[in-house]
């Protein structure tokens, strides 16, 4: 059985960013929602339900057909948010990324900044629902894209570093309709040294594949 995460932080630490109410709502309905529901979905599935979900979806096709869409969904809904909550952290630790990281970063999208611009772009281009990520491809690059729904970036061969959540569900209580202005304001509490610490790791078993 798949138990919803405990928090680093509590539901008010990425106030004024992300307000509690928000939080509290996305964690224990939306998320808590995807996890009861992959369980169900894979009761008398023990095999599947015992294997890494990252493997799984990389491969949906191991997946019996009359649960694989269900899995795609709540599967992707469950890792996405897990990340999610990952990879932030108490308002104002934002700022920028240090080492190896941000050294890739740079010699990939020229500046910081750029970075970015290239991320807030994607995940503002995002139509409907989905999410906005900074991904290590198969072949150790690091590339910007999004994903509809609750589609994750392992379905793509990719391992994701660092994303956003732009369902409404994430940003309408504070945000209304204003999509960009979520997006701002999320930089401030984006955990670096976590997604750096996530990166290095990815990078490891990127290149342990390739090899
Ligand atoms: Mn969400």
């Amino acid at each position: 059985m798949i138990e919803v995460p405990k928090l680093e932080y509590g539901y008010d630490a990425l106030e004024p960013y992300i307000d509690t109410r928000t939080m509290e709502i996305h964690l224990t309905r939306h998320h808590a929602g995807y996890i009861s529901k992959l369980n169900k979905l894979f009761e008398g599935h023990e095999s599947l339900a015992a294997m890494d979900l990252k493997f799984v979806l990389s491969d949906l096709s191991i997946v019996p057909e009359e649960i694989r869409e269900g899995v795609r969904n709540s599967g992707g809904g469950h890792l996405n948010h897990s990340l999610f909550w990952e990879i932030m952290g108490p308002a104002e630790k934002g700022g920028e990324p240090t080492g190896k990281f941000q050294e890739d970063i740079v010699a990939t999208f020229g500046t910081f900044s750029s970075f970015q611009e290239e991320f807030t772009k994607v995940a503002l281009g995002r139509f409907g629902s989905g999410w906005g990520w900074l991904v290590l491809d198969q072949s150790g690059k690091l590339t910007v894209l999004s994903t509809p729904n609750q589609d994750s970036p392992f379905m793509l061969g990719s391992t994701p570093i660092l994303g956003i959540d732009v369902w409404e569900h994430a940003y309408y209580l504070t945000y209304q309709n204003h999509r960009e202005e979520y997006i701002k304001a999320w930089w401030n509490v984006v955990n670096w040294e976590r997604v750096a610490e996530l990166y290095a790791r990815s990078l490891e078993a990127v290149a342990k594949t390739a090899r």
